[in-house]
């Protein structure tokens, strides 16, 4: 990927400005801009489709103020695009543009807030085919976990191409291994909007349902053990996963997209459990991400379930319906990411 890198520089030449100086720096559809603050100021971040605003707990510039972020090479996200204002305690940066994300993080010391605008066209998802290659997932009855996974996540990808609406990307579309960190690599690289790993599940008893995972390290003893079967390893329950991603956000929207899935497939089926759990593969993810068990292929009914393409066509329907959803409300009414 080539990136168009612009620098803008504002001092601000009030002394009793506490804000020290706005930078920014675009790349291809994205916009990057850095706040430095001459210290810690409390605010609150809201992002509404073409206005970012931080309001400050107090006063940080004297007077009212338009900024007028000055372009210096070229990205497609220009000078012309966007403009920011000051105004005592709060700054309104507004693009001409709808954005498709806005998301900030700050950083202690010296005290920034760093604000990213992507303008992207299509929201970006990623289906993980649970599985594959050496590692065939569970086995049942003659049916192997990485075949159906396989077929749904192809399945939900046509689906999800068919509409134009999103960019969709598969982490595998054949029977072959990948490890777990590949595929939230994958995730990572295309900056998905969201994640979804499609597993099918087993038990000694007859359960039966659906089970919808996100990652946490808060999690049940249940929640635990299913999340060891997809690691492929014994983990202790002391070992946390420690991964500097800020977790609290990215676990309430992954918990949402589970919700919302949950809210579309439960038509077909019970939804057993909507949990948290340390799973690797949504331990590297940035976007919400979640794990969906398809069923239980130790419970008659539902393998028979499983085999039957009407029934795998409708699951997939329900899916993407509640991914669109996701993604037109959630996503975009709490913009940021
Ligand atoms: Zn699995």
């Amino acid at each position: 990927m080539i990136f168009h890198a612009l620098f803008l520089l504002f001092l601000l030449r009030e002394n009793s400005s506490i804000i020290k100086d706005i930078k920014s720096i675009g790349f291809e559809d994205y916009v990057r801009i850095y706040l430095e603050l001459k210290e810690k100021v409390d605010f609150n971040f809201s992002a509404d489709k073409k206005t970012i605003s931080i309001l400050f707990s107090r006063e940080v510039s004297p007077t009212k103020k338009i900024i007028q972020i000055k372009d210096i090479r070229k990205s497609k996200i220009t000078n012309s695009d966007f403009q920011a204002e000051l105004q005592k305690n709060k700054i309104e940066i507004k693009f001409k543009n709808n954005f498709s994300v806005a998301r900030y993080f700050v950083i202690p010391f010296p005290y920034k807030i760093i604000i990213d605008a992507g303008f992207k066209e299509k929201e970006i998802e990623v289906i993980d085919a649970g599985h594959g290659g050496k590692d065939p997932g569970t086995i049942f009855a003659g049916m192997r976990e990485k075949d159906i996974t396989l077929l749904v996540a192809k399945k939900l990808y046509e689906e999800m191409k068919k509409t134009g609406k999103f960019d969709v990307f598969l982490t595998r579309d054949k029977d072959v291994f990948l490890e777990l960190e590949e595929r939230s690599a994958i995730a990572n690289a295309l900056e998905c909007d969201a994640f979804i790993s499609i597993h099918v599940n087993s038990s000694k008893s007859q359960a039966k349902g659906f089970e919808i995972y996100y990652f946490s390290q808060k999690f049940s003893e249940y929640a635990f053990k299913i999340a060891q079967k997809e690691n492929g390893v014994k983990m202790g329950k002391d070992e946390s996963i420690v991964f500097n991603i800020s977790s609290d956000f990215r676990e309430d929207s992954s918990k949402k997209l589970a919700k919302t899935i949950a809210g579309h497939i439960n038509k077909l089926n019970t939804v057993r459990r909507i949990e948290g759990a340390p799973f690797y593969v949504l331990a590297g993810t940035f976007c919400p991400s979640v794990l969906v068990e398809l069923g239980f292929i130790t419970n008659p009914e539902e393998r028979k379930k499983l085999k039957d393409k009407n029934y795998i066509s409708q699951l997939v329907e329900k899916i993407y319906i509640a991914i669109e959803e996701f993604i037109n409300s959630y996503l975009y009414q709490n913009s940021y990411l």
